[in-house]
């Protein structure tokens, strides 16, 4: 029953494209119409229609104190009292900026941005300008955000120059993007034979989160580490949606590999629209005004933003204490082994796991080790997945390329609820 979400995206299709602001929120990969949010409270989410779903959407990843988190919400209101934007610089600023530097180890100095894309876009022309060189290398199915340079993927297996993704992109500046497979060593030792002398950087999402959760294998970031080291190339993690999720540190931490530089976004915000990007003092003073690398925003550093951010942040870093990352993996764990259990028992193909605070779960024998495998997912299958679960009031990303997020306020009680609807799904598949 979601009849005034169905009016309101008549309404919403009227005066914007697509009816969203930003498209995946448009359902095209499972079908039907979008649900529309009134309200969230904890792990839940509330549609207009008056429907409670657990929520392990997320906001797409900030949310990891759920929705309107008493002491988020407070924060944010005090600072507001105080006016929402100034131009100049506060404290808060500065609070945000050590708060980062102590947690993620390879940052010395961070720059606040207001978008994930705004930070990786950033990042990739400073590494232009600190090595002087033109090519940056990502991988198939890593999602960078929609800067003209990232939205880019490879044709098929062995590294090409890549096509845009979208028209609008010229070719000369897709063209300075190459691509080879995720989890795939020998490729980017290829590539760096080629042509390791003109590349300024490899930007790759340390556990991949847009085509499903992919983790890396042993010993791949490592890997990717030494060749950038050998070639004189920047590493840079993209890191905004692990960032303080698949630990505190991020991936970066968790995996003990130092990049050069880091981008950041989601979890810093807690659901209000920033990002970051950070690392190397000696590369980061490149950036305006300390050094000749221009990169600025009117808002960045609002307030209101790293109000919630920081608020987030503090109350991670005691709850880590607590062991709330290993709580929210084995959260995530139970989920995964409850779908492949359901999923073995029926005998349809199944595939998970869980890494701190994301999970991924695919309709697929597995294993998902690259953006080919992860395409070979039955797609139709989770598109019947998907509607099932929300009609058991449970919300997951509606497409199967993306991860799941657990938030520390989902409990016990949530997880018993999503078994139960996930087997209530099971019996109709
Ligand atoms: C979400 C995401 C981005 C883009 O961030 P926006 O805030 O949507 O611009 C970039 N990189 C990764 C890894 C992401 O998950």
């Amino acid at each position: 029953m979601r009849e005034r979400s169905a009016k309101a995206y008549e309404a919403a299709q009227k005066v914007m494209p697509g009816g969203v602001n930003s498209p995946v929120r448009a359902y095209r990969a499972v079908g039907g119409t979008p649900v529309f949010a009134d309200h969230g409270e904890g792990p839940y989410v509330y549609d207009i229609d008056g429907n409670r779903y657990i929520d392990y959407l997320l906001s797409w990843g900030p949310l990891m104190w759920g929705h309107a988190h008493p002491e988020i919400v407070s924060e944010v209101t005090r600072v507001t009292a105080k006016g929402t934007s100034f131009g100049m610089p506060t404290e808060l600023e500065t609070q945000m900026a050590e708060m980062v530097v102590s947690l993620v180890p390879s940052i010395e100095v961070v720059r606040m941005v207001n978008s994930g894309t705004e930070a990786t876009m950033s990042a990739l022309r400073l590494a232009r300008a600190y090595t002087n060189r033109p090519y940056i290398v990502k991988f198939e199915g890593c999602y960078h955000g929609h800067a003209d340079s990232l939205l880019v993927k490879a044709g098929s297996g062995v590294a090409t120059f890549a096509l845009p993704d979208s028209p609008g992109v010229p070719g000369g500046t897709a063209n300075a993007t190459l691509t080879v497979p995720y989890n795939n060593l020998e490729a980017l030792n290829g590539l760096f034979q080629k042509y390791g002398s003109d590349i300024a950087a490899v930007i790759v999402e340390p556990v991949a989160g847009n085509m499903g959760c992919v983790l890396p294998n042993e010993g791949y970031l490592e890997g990717i580490r030494t060749l950038t080291e050998a070639y004189g190339s920047l590493l840079i993690f993209d890191e905004v949606m692990t960032g303080f999720r698949v630990s505190l540190g991020g991936a970066g931490a968790r995996f003990n590999v130092k990049p050069d530089l880091t981008t950041l976004g989601k979890v810093i915000g807690a659901g209000l629209p920033v990002g970051a990007y950070g690392g190397r003092r000696d590369i980061m003073e490149q950036v305006a005004p300390a050094g000749p690398v221009y990169q600025a925003g009117t808002l960045s550093g609002n307030p209101l933003a790293m109000a919630a951010g920081l608020k987030s942040l503090q109350m991670l870093k005691d709850a880590d204490q607590q062991g709330v990352y290993q709580k929210m993996q084995d959260y995530g764990q139970a989920l995964v082994d409850t779908f492949v259990s359901l999923g073995r028992e029926k005998g349809i193909p199944v595939y998970g796991h869980a890494m701190g605070a994301m999970f991924g779960l695919f309709f697929h024998s597995g294993p998902v080790t690259d953006f080919d495998s992860a395409m070979e997912s039955d797609k139709e299958r989770f598109g019947q997945y998907f509607q099932l679960m929300l009609t058991e009031g449970v919300s997951i990303a509606p497409s199967q390329l993306e991860s799941g997020f657990v938030s520390a306020v989902h409990t016990t009680r949530e997880l018993e609820y999503t078994q139960a609807a996930m087997k209530a799904a099971f019996q109709q598949l």
